[in-house]
């Protein structure tokens, strides 16, 4: 393991192998938002810089020796990245913890999945293949190969910026693609790390690069290019609709993985202990800042308020503070904005006539005094046109709604615009699998909550977004088919 740095980090972007400073000379400080301690600067990006790197990218993929190096050479690269990710991981979740406000033991655990999905990538860059025909004709030969879509603009937002980097950009360089990836402006360290550790693994200069700034810079330069093939986005539904119609003028292909809004639904036969923590963790982990945050609690009427009882009681004696101390289970929010945008949601509960059963407001203790916290906040009568249990409100907020029927729960989660990670908690093996085929979103959980899986595929419904990450699909979104048809006999025209 590698000494752990904790003076101030300054950075550029990473263009063709080189760290270098923005053609603005500005730069972004980026503070702790549990300490308000200075931890980051990173370059202010602009439209020339982008252009810069898209035209890396562009050279790269036309004449560089990455989109035809053979699958098992970048697999021997992605898994050297995947070892040294893991040589790296406590300086990496070090600096993930510092500039989100995660729990240290958090950032710990998405280093380490990071470095998982890596390993899987590079399992599966040596088995791309496409398929061969030949019975379509007399002398005839049909070939389908895949090919790497060509330059890939990645987007990611600021809450797992190391895991959401790892679900995509090994996927596009497993394909063959080269790529620019803007990382978010309040956290762009793990990224620019990991591009340092990719070069070592062997990553030709200009097929990864990275430029940090601001989503409407340098974000939307990406988006108006029309050198970028494809954009693949995590973040919320309103940007990914603007990069959605963005990238229409171009006719381009978009992966969109965008915000939600899911449903934890407890049945009467439950394990309800097993239940309690994962009631926690379903609105509480990565405080609340967590996709698929498990936001509504749906609950069979007959156990409700006893079990509402021991979660409150639960819920009290949590750690929320400095992310650094290893018994810290919730941690900072992002921003000032957005803890202002989170209380406005516990008012607004409060105001249409939710029952507020613990938390509600901003901690300003000692401990918390320089730091943006706000109290894990569960709201009991909920009702289903409530702004809180439609609206993703990205924080440590809980609405509990109570059902008599699996058909009422099924409706209720379903109630929303978004789709992409519910969970069901029932010892019915049938009623589970009912229920899962009925729920509208891309991942269903059954007696578990957040457990990721290299090989299971992540996506969304609806408003969710579409197209995959993970899984052996992820892959296939960074490619173009090409139908090739062969005749070796004489040609006549025909259809
Ligand atoms: P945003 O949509 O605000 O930002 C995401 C990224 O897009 C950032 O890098 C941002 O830049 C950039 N961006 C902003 N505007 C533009 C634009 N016009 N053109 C191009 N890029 C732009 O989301 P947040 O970062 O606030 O992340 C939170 C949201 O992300 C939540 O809604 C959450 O649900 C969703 N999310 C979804 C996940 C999923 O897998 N489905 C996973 C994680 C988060 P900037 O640096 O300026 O912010």
């Amino acid at each position: 393991m590698k000494t752990i740095e904790t003076n101030l980090r300054e950075y550029g972007h990473y263009i063709n192998g080189e760290f270098i400073g923005s053609s603005s000379n500005k730069k972004i400080e980026r503070k702790n938002p549990a300490t308000g301690e200075l931890v980051a600067t990173f370059s202010l990006g602009s439209k020339e810089d982008t252009h810069h790197a898209i035209s890396v990218a562009k050279n790269e993929f036309e004449n560089g020796s990455w989109p035809k190096m053979s699958g098992e050479e970048r697999g021997r690269i992605l898994s050297r990245l995947s070892r040294l990710i893991l040589e790296n991981a406590e300086r990496l979740a070090v600096i993930e913890s510092e500039e989100v406000g995660k729990p240290i033991t958090d950032a710990r655990g998405e280093i380490e999945l990071g470095a998982r999905v890596v390993e899987y990538v590079a399992s599966l860059a040596q088995q791309i293949h496409g398929q061969s025909y030949n019975n379509i004709g007399r002398n005839r030969t049909g070939l389908v190969v895949k090919e790497p879509v060509g330059v890939v603009g990645l987007i990611t937002p600021w809450n797992y910026p190391a895991l959401v980097f790892c679900h995509k950009v090994p996927f596009a360089l497993a394909a063959g693609c080269t790529t620019v990836v803007k990382p978010s402006e309040f956290t762009s360290g793990t990224t620019l790390e990991i591009a340092m550790l990719a070069e070592e693994a062997g990553i030709p200069k200009g097929v990864l690069n990275i430029v940090t700034g601001t989503g409407e810079e340098v974000g939307q330069a990406i988006v108006d290019s029309p050198d970028v093939d494809q954009i693949s986005f995590t973040g919320s539904t309103s940007t990914g609709e603007k990069i959605q119609s963005g990238s229409a003028k171009h006719s381009r292909k978009v992966t969109l993985e965008l915000g939600g809004k899911s449903s934890m639904i407890v049945f009467d036969d439950a394990n309800l202990e097993e239940v309690l923590d994962a009631a926690m963790l379903g609105f509480m982990v990565n405080q609340g800042e967590e996709c698929c945050a498990n936001s509504r609690l749906l609950l069979h009427e007959d156990i409700a308020d006893k079990f509402l009882e021991n979660l409150v009681e639960k819920v009290k004696g949590v750690k929320i503070g400095n992310p650094n101390n290893e018994n810290t289970q919730m941690g900072a929010l992002i921003h000032e904005e957005h803890l202002e945008k989170v209380l406005s949601y516990i008012k607004s509960g409060i105001q249409e006539g939710a029952r507020l059963l613990t938390g509600g407001k901003r901690l300003t203790g000692t401990e918390h005094k320089n730091g943006l916290f706000v109290e894990p906040t569960i709201f009991d009568q909920v009702t289903r046109n409530m702004k809180i249990f439609q609206e993703e409100i990205f924080g440590p907020v809980l609405s509990v709604i109570r059902f008599k029927a699996a058909n009422e729960a099924i409706a209720i989660a379903n109630n929303t615009k978004y789709g992409l990670a519910n969970s069901i908690w029932t010892s019915d093996v049938n009623k589970a699998l009912n229920v899962s085929h009925a729920l509208r979103s891309g991942t269903v959980w059954v007696n578990t909550v957040f457990d990721l899986a290299p090989q299971l595929p992540m996506g969304g419904y609806k408003a969710s977004g579409f197209g995959r990450e993970m899984g052996t699909m992820a892959i296939d979104e960074f490619m173009e088919v090409k139908s090739i048809n062969i005749n070796t006999g004489k040609w006549t025209p025909h259809y």
